[in-house]
């Protein structure tokens, strides 16, 4: 299995692990065994530093919608390198791309730039919290929001301690996560409206923001339901909450992100990965009223908010490139495309008769080893039988030449066609195929 790596990755890793805890700064990468040394990327290949060639359906978690080292960013960016990084000053490049952004939906009046997603979830429940007055924060059981204490609450919860399914209990990720800031947590079941209101009702007046994510990837991508989102808004509206979007994968799915589908007007929305073109980023957009936290207004600036690389001009160049011929057109075929390969793997999962089905919507899907898409968290989490026929999908994928996240899930980039998709249902077809021959033995 190419996992536990030979060659020079052996090398590199046995390096790595003398001055990296675990070996790596991602603990993402670490997913049975040792993480693979990349050495360039083309368009939708990704070459490893022994020369091993893969198509890649991960992108860089989600973030490269136009593939590897995409010409015009390229030029785009080594243009702006010849002139400076970054600078104790503001760029026109950051401005030019606020426009763009903001030209993309009308809910976002403004527009803050940030390094990370994480850093965006993170502006949006302080922006919340400095709007409201409120410490309250209400988010979906299971969903991944970044690596903000806040935010990881309950983003891997398990049958030991995720609580009743009604009462979803707050569950810190890390160690040492303080109690006060697990209990402002609000812990909702995905989906679910009328429980999602019993519980928020509980919490009148205490509530500075309902973070939602529109397709959580770790919930099992299953887009949300238009009924939960539209009882979240109107419960928010009614009691002086706001509803807080986090659009950080899931902006790629419209021209305006999500929310332009389900028709629905967050007070706030983060975003990240592919807006930055390949490079670090974050943003938080918003009504003009809750985005006047940030700046002098007749209360004063109750959020003040600088990050030394915040809309740098390298990450605001490449993300105004890779946005803007990521046009209408563009959003269009990837989403078809995005159709046509969930259709083939549907297709190629029955042909091989194995358990196994495919979620997801535009550009986004993740295979899961039910026969059914589950429909939370809780239908999600993947049983032990589950796991080890992932971890054995993903690994014959590995060693087949592609690459995909480990979870199962892949974003599809502008770089790829059909071709790549037959490919890969091939290959999968044939992983499957593995998975019930070693069963049998
Ligand atoms: N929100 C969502 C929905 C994400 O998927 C991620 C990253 N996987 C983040 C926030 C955090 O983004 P970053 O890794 O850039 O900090």
């Amino acid at each position: 299995m190419t996992n536990s790596a030979a060659g020079k990755s052996a090398e590199i890793y046995e390096r790595a692990m003398a001055v990296l805890p675990g070996g790596v700064s991602r603990n993402t990468l670490l997913y049975d065994g040792p993480p693979l040394y990349a050495d360039r990327g083309v368009g939708c290949r990704i070459i490893d530093i022994d020369g091993v060639e893969r198509i890649d359906f991960s992108n860089n978690m989600a973030s490269h919608i136009h593939g590897h080292a995409f010409a015009p960013i390229v030029q785009a960016v080594s243009d702006q390198m010849q002139r400076g990084s970054a600078f104790t000053m503001a760029t026109e490049a950051e401005v030019r791309f606020a426009e763009h952004l903001c030209g993309r939906s009308s809910n976002f009046d403004k527009i803050r730039f940030v390094n990370s997603g994480t850093e965006a979830v993170m502006a949006g429940m302080k922006a919340a919290r400095a709007f409201t007055g409120r410490a309250k924060i209400a988010k979906v059981e299971g969903s991944y929001h970044g690596a903000y204490d806040y935010a990881e609450v309950s983003q891997a919860p398990g049958p030991e301690n995720w609580g009743e399914i009604d009462r979803p209990s707050a569950v810190p990720l890390a160690h040492g996560t303080p109690d006060g800031l697990v209990g402002d947590m609000v812990i909702l079941p995905f989906n679910d409206p009328n429980t999602a209101i019993d519980i928020l009702n509980q919490h009148k007046g205490e509530i500075a923001a309902v973070l939602v994510d529109p397709i959580p990837h770790r919930i099992g991508m299953i887009p949300v339901a238009a009924d939960f989102v539209r009882a979240l808004r109107d419960w928010a509206t009614q009691d002086g909450a706001l509803l807080f979007f986090d659009e950080v994968i899931t902006f790629r799915t419209e021209v305006g992100g999500m929310q332009d589908r389900l028709d629905v007007r967050p007070d706030l929305t983060a975003m990240g990965k592919m807006i930055g073109g390949g490079f670090p980023v974050g943003a938080l957009a918003g009504s003009e009223s809750v985005m006047g936290v940030f700046s002098e207004g007749n209360q004063g600036i109750r959020l003040p908010l600088s990050g030394t690389f915040s809309a740098n001009p390298v990450t605001m160049t490449a993300g105004y490139v890779a946005m803007s011929l990521f046009d209408e057109r563009s959003v269009r075929e990837l989403n078809a495309l995005g159709d046509y390969a969930r259709e083939s793997l549907t297709q190629v999962i029955r042909t091989a008769d194995f358990p196994a089905c495919v979620a997801g919507t535009g550009s986004l899907f993740r295979i899961h080893m039910k026969t059914e898409p589950p429909r939370n968290y809780r239908e999600a989490y993947a049983t032990s039988l589950e796991k080890r026929r992932l971890n054995h999908l993903i690994s014959y994928l590995y060693d087949n030449g592609f690459m995909m996240i480990h979870t199962g899930s892949a974003a599809l980039s502008t770089a790829m066609g059909r071709q790549e998709i037959d490919r890969l249902c091939d290959t999968i077809h044939d992983g499957l195929l593995s998975i019930k021959s070693q069963a049998a033995n």
